[in-house]
């Protein structure tokens, strides 16, 4: 803008080629291991067999990918390095039926804007091979003849050594290389069929020989992700007219601390997606003690026109056309895997481990064969997905460290403590049971063996008869150790084991001979419904949520002059408005 101008109006011009592709990277490339991410695609788009990756310090001084596939024109080399330039689509008809992983033409011009890049490549049928070294400026290069066996280096060196503020945020070597590490093992995941060696500082870290049956793609996986959890897993196989869901997946009672162990494929590209997530952990509803993760490698086939994969810049979200049935495939495909498991009969050959452990509870799996009819009951108790929440506590919107529900409604944002909520709701339902004399207990589909003193076993024994007509069906299956295989429906969200801990010492410290009363009942949920969080194994998805805010809502009306009472918090545009100010 110059003073001769009218002041105040900005004029326009273009971006230089180089800060657009500056711009572009700082979609693409966050890290070393994003880099890594886009010459491996771009690897295995070429139908490379093989592909060796080395790295220095972490990515930092250097990440080379050298494969054997298709390669690279002479007289495109120059365009490759161009943003918007790509041999995989032509029209907006292939991208509705991309089944590349790369089409946007984007990655190798952005990485090349904020690093040392050089291309080097043999394509198929010619004898020689030709370099590129992109030194920012695309356009004054020219190739120089190299050699090369057919194929395809690129080598990127010094990333972010031009863009300082990126470079700050690099982590520790460690740390980029964990983040290269995964990359390379969803690659590798991605395509049993391509032979990968990985080496960090000259050092071989990996060297995977191509998988071709099921023996070596089982090798491979226990290589990537453990055998722990090969041993503990479960193969699946499922079709439906146009899905299919193949993999591995944790057997009940293998979870892990992190979700470090979550590997999913669409049609072969690796995606971190929350649908696909979701439903995954959905069908583990139950299974899995709260804070724990499930653990998984799958691959969902699916019609390319049935799925966008350019939602996002680096491809990690997709987005399906009829995403309900895609998840409730999943849903569907996972929860019959881990019930045939209980069942015993599931086709795929289930690898079963003795005992893993289950939070602090352990699995027995003969008792899991018995009681395999307990998941018909889990499943008759699925939620009503249909209907979103009600007119007072509004539509749930989204959950706030695993313990707040903010909803929406007429009035503005409604904050809910879904544990107190939780509280309120249990303790109403419990109350109504013992009222009409008759709480029904659900049938775990996993029962949990839970340790307790052998004291407190003792009195949990002679107690069990009073328990049961509470809807605890519990068992004494060693002098320290009670087996939990049924809890009452209200505290269906709880972990099993926190309710047996809380019930052995509430018993213990309350030592009531003879006949029981309705008070003492009383007595047992006060103590359970302090000492236990009901939301637990809860899924904290929308329905889920929606369906307190639902119960909340009928307590609400059933007795309407209880207000907030620390359980929820309504806020108006005025009670935003002074939240504001006050922060001032
Ligand atoms: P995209 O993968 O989205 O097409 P890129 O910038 O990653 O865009 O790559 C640009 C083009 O360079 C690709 O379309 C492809 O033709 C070519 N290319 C890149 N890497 C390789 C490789 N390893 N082997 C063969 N061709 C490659
Ligand atoms: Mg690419």
């Amino acid at each position: 803008m110059t003073r001769s101008e009218a002041p105040g109006v900005p004029r326009i011009h273009a971006l230089p080629e180089r800060l657009a592709n500056q711009i572009a990277a700082g979609e693409v490339v966050e890290r070393p291991a994003s880099v890594l991410k886009e010459l491996l695609e771009n690897s295995l788009d070429a139908g490379a067999e093989r592909v060796h990756v080395d790295i220095e310090h972490g990515g930092a001084r250097l990440i080379r990918v050298r494969d054997d596939g298709v390669g690279i024109h002479r007289q495109d080399l120059a365009l490759a390095l161009g943003r918007h330039a790509t041999s995989k689509i032509a029209s907006l008809e292939d991208l509705e039926n991309v089944a590349s992983l790369g089409f946007r033409g984007e990655a190798l011009p952005s990485i090349a804007s904020v690093s040392r890049l050089e291309l080097c490549s043999c394509p198929a049928g010619e004898e020689g091979g030709w370099r590129l070294a992109a030194e920012g400026c695309t356009d004054t290069l020219s190739p120089q003849p190299a050699a090369h066996p057919r194929g395809t280096t690129v080598s990127v060196r010094d990333l972010f050594y031009n863009t300082p503020a990126r470079r700050k945020f690099l982590r520790t070597e460690k740390t980029e290389y964990r983040h290269l590490e995964d990359v390379l093992k969803r690659a590798a995941l991605s395509r049993f069929d391509c032979a990968f060696t990985l080496r960090h500082n000259a050092r071989e870290t990996y060297a995977l020989a191509a998988a071709a049956n099921e023996a070596e793609r089982g090798r491979r996986v226990a290589r990537l992700c453990g055998n722990a959890f090969m041993e503990q897993s479960l193969a699946l196989s499922f079709e439906a007219s146009d899905l299919g869901l193949n993999g591995w997946v944790g057997a009940p009672g293998y979870s892990r601390g992190v979700a470090d162990l979550q590997y999913f494929f669409v049609n072969g590209r690796m995606v971190r997606d929350q649908l696909l997530r979701h439903a995954v952990r959905q069908a583990h509803h139950g299974l899995i003690e709260s804070g724990r993760h499930p653990a998984y490698v799958l691959f969902l086939d699916i019609g390319p026109a049935q799925v966008d994969v350019n939602v996002h810049p680096s491809k990690h979200e997709v987005r399906f056309r009829d995403a309900r049935s895609v998840h409730d495939f999943i849903v569907r495909g996972v929860r019959q895997t881990l019930a045939g498991d209980a069942n015993g009969v599931s086709g795929a050959a289930p690898v079963l481990a003795p005992a893993p452990a289950f939070g602090h509870a352990a699995v027995n799996h003969a008792v899991v064969r018995e009681h395999a009819s307990a998941y018909a009951g889990l499943r008759a108790v699925a939620r009503d997905p249909g209907r979103a929440g009600n007119d007072l506590f509004g539509e749930a919107l989204q959950q706030i460290d695993r313990r707040y529900v903010v909803a929406r409604n007429a009035e503005g944002l409604v904050v809910v403590d879904a544990r107190r909520a939780f509280r309120l709701v249990a303790r109403a339902a419990l109350d109504k049971a013992l009222a009409v004399g008759a709480i029904a207990a659900r049938p775990l589909l996993v029962p949990a063996a839970v340790a307790v003193e052998e004291g407190q076993a003792d009195v949990l024994e002679r107690r069990l008869p009073f328990l049961e007509s509470v809807g605890f069906d519990l068992r004494r299956v060693a002098p320290a150790s009670i087996s939990c295989r049924g809890i009452p429906a209200p505290l269906a969200a709880a972990s099993p084991a926190d309710l047996v801990l809380a019930i052995a010492s509430h018993v213990a410290a309350n030592p009531i001979e003879g006949e029981h009363s309705a008070g003492e009942a009383a007595a047992l949920f006060d103590a359970v419904l302090a000492q236990c969080d009901l939301t637990a194994v809860w899924p904290w998805d929308h329905d889920a949520m929606n369906d307190l805010l639902r119960q909340l809502g009928r307590l609400r009306e059933a007795s309407p002059t209880g207000d907030g009472d620390g359980v929820w918090h309504q806020l108006d545009a005025d009670d935003i408005a002074a939240l504001l100010r006050s922060g001032r």
